[in-house]
């Protein structure tokens, strides 16, 4: 009795669960002759009629051609020419699926003076946001270089969004440094340091940091354990001009091309005083390490940790790529559907556009399929 009604509701629900594309075009082909009938379809002997009869009589009548035809639309989709221009009459947009960093992946837990011995530099510059930053970031661009920024989280205010933006397009890495700039050896709070930087770049950006650089290079082993515990890697350096020195741009230069050697991680600064003197020795310390062969590569590459990226389809903040100039190690995640209408703290507008998007595009193939379907069921009832 039991397998008896289970059968029968396995047929009836096959009938009703299947997509309305496969339903019609088991109907045209036949299909519908190996099952039963649906519930609640009246017209069973005209349809078995159908089903039964010669092939002549499709041919002979405009409606199967024409259910063929509806069929075929709802197959396809927003891929189909006509269901293309019926969506874009819904919907406004038609902006093309782009994808947007938002944070980087980094492991271990050991604090990094230096990478893997390649023919690598990395550039760190610390203690920004600050006056000077979008200089450097000019600087940057216009000797297709790329460095990572270790900013302290109060100063990342925003003034500086536009900056940090523009950072993040280049390719440039944003790290965090401390909201306060306290030595973390004795600060009573380095989580809550850490923690707020984190919030406040994320905030600022929608970028979630993976790297961390410790003020004055202090840290301990219960530092590094908490680091590592907010997804934060230690990055130290093992070249240092001391350009908060003001030694001048030839000494800062020169000190830098001294002490490098493959896998040399630098610290300079764009913030916390004037750092003229440091911007103007950058291009011919980029230009002096080229022509040694080595590349100027962010952090992240030198020690293999992976971007991660989000689709974004209406508000990509002009740093939204397509997918085929992303990262070749790129993570790519979906962007979090939006849960009752509250923002995550910290989630950026684009992510919400792209899950709007997707759900938009759902409703317009459901509308297809639908209309595709009714409009069948009419024609079989004539
Ligand atoms: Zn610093």
């Amino acid at each position: 009795m039991l397998g008896r009604r289970g059968r029968g509701r396995l047929l009836a629900g096959t009938c009703a669960a299947r997509p309305a594309s496969s339903y019609l075009a088991g109907e045209v082909t036949g299909w519908r002759d190996r099952s039963r009938p649906c519930a609640r379809r009246g017209g069973g002997t005209r349809r078995g009629r159908l089903a039964r009869g010669s092939p002549r009589r499709w041919h002979a009548s405009p409606a199967p051609a024409l259910l063929v035809f509806v069929a075929s639309v709802a197959a396809l989709g927003s891929s189909h020419p006509l269901a293309a221009a019926t969506a874009g009459a819904q919907t406004p947009s038609s902006a093309p699926l782009r994808y947007r960093v938002v944070g980087c992946r980094s492991f271990g837990t050991a604090a990094h003076r230096e990478g893997p011995s390649r023919k690598e530099v990395a550039i760190g510059f610390d203690d920004g946001p600050w006056s000077d930053t979008p200089a450097f970031v000019t600087m940057l661009e216009r000797n297709h270089a790329r460095a990572t920024f270790f900013m302290i989280g109060d100063q990342v205010t925003s003034v500086y969004r536009s900056t940090l933006l523009r950072e993040l397009r280049n390719g440039d890495v944003l790290g965090d440094h401390t909201f306060t700039h306290p030595d973390l050896e004795t600060s009573p709070d380095v989580r809550g340091e850490l923690e707020e930087t984190i919030a406040a770049i994320r905030g600022l950006t929608g970028y979630t940091p993976c790297v961390f650089r410790p003020p004055y290079g202090d840290y301990d082993e219960s530092v590094l354990r908490t680091a590592r515990s907010l997804g934060l890697s230690t990055i130290l350096w093992n070249v240092d001009p001391a350009d908060y020195t003001l030694p001048g741009t030839a000494t800062i230069e020169a000190r830098v091309l001294e002490q490098v050697r493959p896998g040399s991680i630098i610290i300079s600064h764009d913030g916390g005083g004037p750092r003229g003197q440091t911007l103007a020795a950058y291009p011919g310390i980029i230009r002096k390490l080229r022509a040694r062969g080595y590349r100027i590569v962010t952090v992240l590459e030198m020690l293999g940790y992976r971007p991660v990226y989000e689709p974004c389809v209406e508000l990509c903040e002009g740093i939204g790529v397509p997918r085929s100039k992303l990262p070749r190690n790129a993570i790519l995640q979906r962007a979090p559907q939006p849960v009752g209408g509250a923002e995550p703290a910290g989630r950026s507008d684009p992510a919400r556009a792209a899950a709007n998007q997707r759900e938009r595009g759902r409703g317009r193939l459901g509308v297809l399929h639908r209309d595709a379907l009714r409009f069948a069921l009419a024609v079989f009832a004539r």
